[in-house]
């Protein structure tokens, strides 16, 4: 199942960074989801719900969304364009040797945490890696996090 592997796997991310940066309890986790990954958000939320009540750290929080929109390359003329409309095939120049460049990929953007005693330094030291959906093509991305309280 997409969607619960998903899960587990932000849910292992998250906690330990949260023990890497003593981080006691967390409130809301941000993902960015590709926007051809397939996965269904709804149900990823209600497994979220399931999985957190099991940990001290994620009991109560919230996942949530925002999505990557999907951008496909030509490889004969170099365009750019919007995958979900178009396909495989270039708009341009017919060509159907394309790529995608992002779309297919899940990122833990954002993690909020209400532990009052948080530092906005710890922030710089620990980067979080990208995480790329399963059959994903694309090079991988820098990942990309804030913390808020
Ligand atoms: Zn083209």
């Amino acid at each position: 199942m997409h969607e619960m592997g998903i899960v587990y796997h932000v849910a292992d991310e998250v906690e330990r960074v949260a023990a890497e940066n003593g981080i006691h309890h967390v409130r809301r986790v941000t993902l960015q989801i590709g926007q051809v990954t397939g996965v269904l958000f709804d149900y990823m939320a209600d497994l979220w719900t399931w999985v957190a009540d099991k940990s001290d750290v994620l009991r109560g929080s919230v996942l949530g969304y925002e999505e990557i929109h999907a951008v496909t390359r030509c490889e004969d003329c170099g365009q750019l364009y919007d995958t979900v409309p178009q396909g495989r095939q270039c708009p341009y120049c017919g060509s159907w040797r394309t790529f995608l460049v992002q779309g297919n990929e899940y990122i833990i953007k954002e993690i909020e945490t209400d532990d009052d005693d948080f530092s906005e330094e710890d922030e710089k030291d620990a980067p979080l890696p990208s995480e790329q959906a399963s059959g994903s093509r694309q090079p991988a991305e820098k990942g990309y996090r804030e913390w808020r309280k």
